[in-house]
């Protein structure tokens, strides 16, 4: 034993016992959330509970119900039962919240019932990051992410599901009646344990067959026509080629230190329309003039990058080309070129496409324009098969053209994008594990996710500027 490091004798006493505050360094991440929650005002977050009743058991202080959360969500412990057994085995926990050791269901309540002030705790951080001047470049990058819900897919029903399934349990039921009767030929007077077994296979998938009936009804009376059994908020989304059943969070991230400073919890199975909603919510945090929002081609639609526009927001995110033209060898619209002083189109072949008449595709207003000179044009077996080549152009194409110039003159905007958010999701998503959300319904998912932002976004600034320096900030 002499040649290794001899640890103390768990037997030996001191003569002055250590204190509990010995055990946590200065720099230790609690005294982090100690500090930061302990300069929150919880009334005015809403906190339930501040002020305890006058009567029955005294109840624990939300403060120390709030930093036994935001310690779990730190250190990856997201349930409420491994919360209650790290109360009572964690040095740390212990520190923080004065040997407090509430049972699960305390801590599982307060997360429940303290949602929408949980939720503003998250928002709190970021207010603080903003005014120690963390978000300088008034840039963004936006992207949505699929995480699974408390929701197996096989309680989740859609009609196509439904009608699949139903298919399903019709031939199980026909192909056992075949072999009932085959068996009743063979021995037609009693009954033997095999056509009793497949009597009752049957009748299982006639039960079954009843409860896909009375499921189908719900799903036709439900608006999107959609039906998840055990979340009944959850939505099944494409995801990586398959499908699954979960939520779609959005999430706006700065480009100068990654923070997360806006997001949401979305049940839409894909972001062409959440950009305007996301990249307002990150102005608002920031309280910026101007903001440049960096996407993916997923969220690329016309409303909203007008919706942007207005709002003072620059968007930059590449074309989402949905012509089959290319496809088929013909010349896609970016061969042609508008001049917006001739509101006309020239075409490859040098041709000038002038507007034709103006109308209204699927309530957006659209011009057309084509050239006279279609019919005995060299390029034409290249440009269309019709007898002229028509170009159309939404009313607020101008914003469109705009944004396709600016990505042209910052040619990394995609890589910042990728750089910035695509780790960001990776991380949470290794934090919370194989199952992504422990609570049903969005707000109560909104709950959790937004503690899950605020320890991702604690433990960055705590990287980027230390503890210490985080501790002496809060009390600025
Ligand atoms: S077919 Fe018409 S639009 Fe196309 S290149 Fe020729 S003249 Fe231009």
């Amino acid at each position: 034993m002499k040649r290794f490091i001899q640890g103390q004798d768990r037997t030996q006493s001191t003569l002055l016992p250590e204190l509990l505050d010995e055990y946590i360094a200065e720099e230790n991440p609690v005294r982090v959330i100690d500090a930061f929650v302990d300069q929150l005002s919880l009334l005015e977050l809403g906190f339930a509970g501040i002020d305890p009743a006058q009567t029955g058991r005294p109840s624990y202080h939300p403060a120390a119900m709030l930093k036994i959360y935001i310690y779990g969500y730190l250190n990856r412990i997201q349930s409420s039962r491994r919360l209650e057994a790290e109360a009572n085995r964690n040095v740390e926990l212990m520190w923080l919240v004065a040997r407090f050791t509430p049972d699960f269901k305390a801590i599982a309540r307060f997360r429940k019932e303290n949602g929408p002030a949980i939720r503003k705790v998250c928002s709190q951080f970021i207010e603080l990051c903003r005014r120690m001047d963390l978000f300088a470049d008034s840039m963004v990058a936006i992207d949505g992410s699929k995480f699974k819900a408390v929701n197996n897919c096989d309680k989740n029903y859609t009609q196509a599901k439904i009608k699949t399934r139903m298919q399903e349990v019709e031939k199980n039921i026909q192909q056992y009646l075949d072999d009932l009767e085959a068996a009743d030929v063979r021995s037609p007077k009693q009954s033997t344990p095999h056509q009793v077994r497949l009597t009752e296979r049957i009748a299982m998938f006639q039960a079954q067959m009843k409860a896909l009936e009375a499921v189908e009804s719900e799903v036709q009376s439900s608006p999107d026509k959609q039906l998840s059994q055990t979340d009944p908020d959850a939505r099944s989304m494409q995801h990586r080629g398959g499908g699954m059943v979960g939520y779609n969070v959005q999430a706006a991230v700065d480009t100068q230190h990654h923070l997360i400073v806006a997001h949401e919890v979305t049940t839409s199975g894909h972001d062409r329309t959440q950009l305007a909603n996301v990249a307002k919510q990150a102005k608002e945090v920031l309280q910026k003039e101007t903001l440049t929002v960096v996407a993916d081609k997923g969220y690329y639609k016309g409303e909203e990058v007008v919706a942007c526009v207005a709002n003072g927001i620059t968007p930059i995110m590449p074309k989402c080309l949905t012509s089959g033209n290319k496809a088929h060898g013909l010349f896609d619209k970016r061969h042609f070129v508008y001049d917006p002083k001739s509101n006309t189109y020239q075409c490859p072949a040098g041709e000038v496409l002038i507007e034709r008449f103006r109308s209204l595709e699927k309530g957006r207003p659209h011009i057309t324009y084509w050239s006279s000179h279609c019919k005995n044009c060299a390029l034409k077996s290249s440009c269309t098969t019709s007898d002229q080549r028509r170009i159309k152009r939404w009313e607020n194409e101008a914003v469109l053209d705009q944004m396709q110039s600016d990505l042209e003159s910052m040619p990394n905007a995609m890589k910042i994008r990728r750089c910035t958010i695509e780790h960001t999701f990776g991380t949470l998503k290794h934090w919370m594990g194989a199952t992504h959300f422990l609570m049903k319904t969005k707000s109560h998912v909104s709950t959790e996710m937004s503690l899950h932002i605020l320890a991702y976004n604690m433990k960055r600034v705590m990287n980027i500027m230390g503890s210490v320096a985080l501790m002496k900030a809060m009390a600025a």
